[in-house]
């Protein structure tokens, strides 16, 4: 089990003034905990506080973006609760704009195929409409 973090060793992660292996060790914590990432949060717009948005903040500080494989996931819904709530902090929270088009794009590829698994249906239904009324 991870300890507690304190609010000195998250301020450090967020200026990333921690030596790499500890950033990395943060940054999964971070995307494990949902509290963990509210705490955060809530320093960073305390010291922030009236000067950027939060949003802006996320952007300028982002953990990293989630891969094109695990928002293929979150569209299919088979993320486990984790790493969805990651997905969705990403890209509403941090508003990562990188993210929110990829997602836009994944959107759009499976609306397509969705359209096209339509049409070969219809046109099967047809063609086979067609040949029974003939016999
Ligand atoms: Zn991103």
């Amino acid at each position: 089990m991870s300890r507690q973090l304190t609010d000195a060793e998250l301020e450090a992660y967020f200026d990333e003034a921690l030596p790499a292996e500890e950033m990395a060790r943060l940054e999964e914590q971070l995307r494990l905990d949902a509290s963990l990432r509210e705490r955060l949060a809530g320093l960073i717009s305390l010291r922030d506080a009236g000067t950027h948005s939060l949003g802006a903040i996320w952007r300028r500080h982002r953990l990293s973006c989630p891969t094109r494989e695990q928002f293929g996931g979150y569209l299919l819904g088979t993320l486990d609760e984790a790493a969805r709530e990651y997905v969705e902090f990403h890209v509403t929270v941090a508003g990562c704009s990188l993210c929110s088009a990829n997602l836009a794009d994944l959107r759009r590829q499976r609306a397509e195929s969705a359209d096209a698994i339509q049409t070969r249906r219809r046109k099967y239904f047809q063609s086979s409409a067609g040949y029974l009324r003939k016999g």
